[in-house]
């Protein structure tokens, strides 16, 4: 027979759930361990295991820590690109083609979540998102928030750019959108230093309309140019 005896099966299930005891309460007590020789990791270092030097395992970490900058809403650009470069070159699958398969593994998974949290950090909008997401605040697709006054704006501007036919109009329209963009960003700035985070909500799908709105400006203009 090749099924296991009841006996045999239930005392396989009390070891297995003793052993997840046991490395439960480990894990409570020390710090963590490293996966290939078991050896205490150094807190300071994310990725590497300062004993053997394998490449750890992914685990949850904010992008903004992955990323090595500070949790603002300005974040320093420069330093962001040049972390991100450097992480980049240092958990490449590329850098990992001679280790072990779980090494090779890890590296393609670190490799992608510091590819997203760059996407998502380096532009303002997604940005704002996610540092409200981390603090609890969803903005749902269905913008109720946005006061009628600004969703006519939004519509005569749209109206504007359709009627217009000619590049220099709508060169016109871009220019004041692009204003009208700064002064958002600015406001947003504004918001997050003051942790007002409703506003900095309503800010952000505000941004999100007239960032659309000159996404079809500059196709346009592209044809124009022609
Ligand atoms: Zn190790």
């Amino acid at each position: 027979m090749l099924r296991l005896p009841v006996t045999r099966y239930l005392s396989a299930l009390v070891q297995s759930t003793a052993t997840h005891t046991a490395t439960g309460r480990l894990y409570c007590s020390t710090a963590k361990v490293c996966w290939s020789c078991s050896k205490p990791l150094v807190k300071k270092d994310k990725f590497f295991c300062g004993s053997c030097g394998t490449l750890q395992r992914v685990e949850d970490v904010d992008y903004f820590k992955l990323l090595d900058v500070s949790n603002r809403f300005d974040v320093d650009s420069s330093a962001l690109t040049s972390n991100f470069r450097r992480l980049q070159s240092m958990l490449h699958p590329d850098k990992f083609s001679r280790r072990s398969n779980e090494e090779k593994a890890n590296s393609l998974e670190w490799s992608s979540l510091v590819n997203k949290a760059y996407k998502t950090l380096n532009t303002p909008l997604t940005r704002g998102r996610y540092i409200l997401k981390r603090n609890g605040v969803q903005i749902s697709e269905e913008n109720t928030s946005v006061d009628p006054e600004f969703l006519m704006d939004m519509m005569d501007k749209n109206e504007a750019v359709e009627e217009a036919s000619n590049y220099d109009d709508l060169d016109e329209i871009g220019q004041t959108l692009k204003a009208e963009i700064d002064e958002l960003y600015e406001k947003l700035n504004d918001s997050f230093l003051e942790n007002d985070l409703e506003q900095a909500k309503e800010n952000l799908i505000r941004l999100k309309y007239l960032l659309n709105i000159e996404a079809v400006v500059k196709e346009k203009l592209l044809k124009y140019k022609v």
